[in-house]
């Protein structure tokens, strides 16, 4: 396996070189004039959450345009996803795009690859292949190891751009399947030292999406194969943000927001743990420190629980007590611990 891939600068973030997977998600409906402010304010409430990178569909010059006047608004790098159409990826790189994906073999004669990375290295650009198993090239299509028919397929994007003399490349490389996107990830990552963007694709509504992705993206992560995450999943971005968080966090041992300890409720509980958590969750995650918040129904591991954490609320009888650092700083009523706690979590 290559121990560290090249750097690869997607506006303020670098991808590979040994740094920290970034998190990346996907904006999930057209932009639309007149509606960019609104855009705006989401691209802000992910980044708080801890997106790192955020992509968006460009299958248009409408598109185009729109994007690069949201680029110039927000300060997170933004991605083009371009298809086909070249004119589109160069009007993208005369706006402040911190990254482009498109596929060479998806543009056309060669003379229109040439133009797009010409323009990219201008501008200091990278480009994203990414290749997905439901379309592969029709000689590999019924290849019956797809696991290497993926990796062959993006082997031949990076090689046109290679023979260019375009090396800011991050290669992704996605299936539906668990077991052959991790295994054309190692294969991929044991002969390149190519950034590799990983993730399963199509994976899934919210829990089955999430385990599928863990169970790909975890052990690659582990094994240093991977530079930048996205968890797919057919749900709001905030899910795939908090997802990608939270297995970078676990698999690089290090955490740079807050961590939820809650208990799943039973019968004890004197306070509703799912409501209060549904409540607070955005709230906490977006604490960008590396704190934990406890959230426990009963007495019966309630006060231990929350006795270790930095901030902890916990049912206790008729009564709600809330911690900091092990010590009881305030008791009131079930209905008062929202106020009490958001007190609280203020001075954090
Ligand atoms: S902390 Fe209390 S309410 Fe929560 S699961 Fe444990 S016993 Fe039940």
């Amino acid at each position: 396996m290559v121990s560290k891939t090249r750097p690869v600068k997607v506006g303020r973030v670098i991808i590979g070189g040994g740094h920290r997977p970034s998190v990346q998600t996907m904006w999930k409906a057209p932009l639309r004039s007149g509606g960019l402010e609104s855009v705006a304010d989401g691209v802000r409430g992910l980044e708080a959450l801890g997106c790192d990178i955020l992509r968006f569909s460009t299958p248009d010059m409408e598109q185009a345009e729109l994007l690069g006047a949201l680029a110039s608004r927000v300060d997170l790098p933004l991605v083009a996803d371009i298809h086909f159409d070249w004119r589109i990826a160069l009007r993208c790189l005369d706006f402040p795009i911190a990254k482009i994906r498109v596929n060479p073999g998806n543009l056309g004669e060669p003379w229109k690859l040439r133009e797009v990375a010409a323009k990219a290295a201008d501008k200091g650009v990278p480009i994203r292949i990414g290749v997905n198993a439901g379309s592969l090239p029709a000689d590999l299509r019924d290849e019956p190891d797809r696991g290497t028919a993926i990796v062959a397929a993006a082997e031949r994007e990076v090689a046109a751009l290679d023979e260019l003399g375009f090396r800011d490349v991050i290669v992704s490389m996605k299936a539906s399947g668990v077991e052959e996107t991790v295994r054309a990830n190692r294969l991929f990552s044991s002969k390149h030292d190519i950034p590799l963007h990983i993730g399963v694709t199509e994976a899934g509504p919210l829990v089955q999406g999430c385990v599928r992705s863990a169970a790909a993206i975890y052990p690659l992560l582990l094994d240093g194969v991977g530079d930048t995450i996205r968890v797919s999943l057919s749900a709001d971005p905030s899910n795939e943000v908090l997802a990608g968080v939270e297995l970078v966090a676990l698999a690089t041992g290090s955490r740079r927001s807050a961590d939820i300890v809650s208990c799943p409720r039973c019968g004890r509980a004197g306070f509703d743990t799912h409501a209060f958590t549904e409540r607070w969750c955005e709230r906490i995650y977006a604490i960008r420190k590396p704190v934990t918040v406890a959230v426990m129904g009963c007495v019966v591991n309630g006060p231990g629980e929350a006795r270790h954490a930095d901030i902890g609320i916990t049912g206790a009888g008729d009564k709600v007590m809330v911690f900091r650092k092990g010590e009881i700083t305030r008791t009131c009523a079930p209905e008062d611990a929202d106020t009490v706690f958001g007190e609280e979590l203020a001075r954090l």
